[in-house]
């Protein structure tokens, strides 16, 4: 298993958001992680992140233990996280939101072959490489964000709510561009409100309910199933 998170609880201050959560992303894989607003979601992401601790549990990508590892180190390692809303750097032009993030892991791999998986996916960033990101349309701004996590060139990606605020258009072709990154051996990890758009190119999910997984089971399974059929599917 690529990722391995083993019963976790996450607090913030005394009042626990997410209770034994235990949950696991195969090599290659996309899994959704599903679920109402204030569910848990971000919170599952930023807690393997390593950007909230946890209570208890633990956490493992590659076999190793990771549980008390800083986000910076995890970046290191390979996982690379996308919050809501993207959060690039609005005043950087969109190559220096690319560059930079090349520049903190430079000896690790080929900016050049990076840029080159980014700009092929995303055509419209090399279009648009001296222009201010925060100047960008939703669409692009998201697409930055994800082509900056690439540039570390993860084997994970954790991506929250990436089809917030997009029109329906873009919502498919940024889908379709994750579905890509398959074949590029990196596996992702990401909440969506949008479910059948998001179950449509993972192979599994979890539903989260008040901070508990309810439901597991691959795409098919989920679709199939009654209670995300009447609370996510509008069925
Ligand atoms: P949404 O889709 O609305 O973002 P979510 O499923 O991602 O929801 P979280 O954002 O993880 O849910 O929130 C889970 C719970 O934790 C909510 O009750 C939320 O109010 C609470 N929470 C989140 N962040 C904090 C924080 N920094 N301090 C205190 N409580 C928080």
């Amino acid at each position: 298993m690529l990722l391995n998170v083993q019963d976790i609880e996450i607090a913030y201050d005394r009042i626990k958001v997410l209770w034994g959560v235990t949950l696991c992303v195969g090599e290659g894989e996309i899994v959704s992680l599903l679920g109402a607003n204030g569910a848990g979601k971000s919170t599952l992401l930023k807690g393997i992140m390593g950007i909230v601790p946890l209570q208890r549990g633990s956490i493992s990508f590659l076999e190793k233990d990771v549980s008390k590892k800083h986000p910076w180190k995890k970046a290191k390692m390979g996982i690379a996280y996308i919050p809501e809303g993207g959060r690039v750097f609005p005043d950087l032009t969109v190559e220096e939101n690319l560059m930079l993030i090349a520049s903190l892991h430079k000896e690790a791999f080929d900016v050049k072959e990076n840029l080159d998986l980014v700009y092929s996916l995303f055509p419209v960033l090399k279009e648009r490489l001296q222009q201010k990101a925060g100047t960008l349309s939703g669409g692009e701004r998201q697409m930055l964000a994800i082509g900056r996590a690439l540039m570390s060139k993860p084997k994970l990606l954790l991506i929250d709510e990436v089809s917030m605020g997009l029109m329906p258009k873009l919502v498919s072709e940024v889908f379709n561009t994750l579905s890509l990154l398959k074949e590029y051996g990196i596996s992702i990890l990401l909440t969506e409100q949008n479910v059948p758009e998001a179950l449509a190119i993972s192979d599994r999910g979890y539903v989260l309910e008040n901070g508990r997984i309810t439901i597991s089971g691959n795409s098919e399974e989920l679709l199939g199933n009654e209670m995300v059929k009447m609370s996510f599917l509008g069925l």
